[in-house]
């Protein structure tokens, strides 16, 4: 009887390790975003601005209407010519 209650020991024991495991993997996956930025060795994107064509690092980007700008300016320039297309 006590070899029974040993082994349902043992499946309760790696069932939680394999529960406790998956949900710390999940909870890291949730978040790759944010833990790139917190790694300060880690390799930033140079993307190009639309409106002046400087290229900047990703996470300094300004975001206007999903589109990413160097700077305020920028996108505040894109939204003055938006409003007046050229026709
Ligand atoms: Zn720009």
């Amino acid at each position: 009887m006590s070899k029974i209650l040993f082994w349902v020991v043992i499946a309760v024991v790696v069932y939680l390790a394999v529960v406790f495991a998956r949900s710390r993997r999940s909870r890291e996956e949730r978040r790759p975003a944010v833990r790139r930025r917190r790694d300060p060795r880690a390799p930033v994107a140079m993307i190009e601005c639309p409106q002046c064509g400087t290229h900047f690092p990703e996470d300094e980007a300004v975001l206007g209407d999903g589109v990413a700008y160097c700077s305020e300016r920028c996108r505040k320039a894109a939204r003055r010519s938006q409003k007046r297309p050229q026709q």
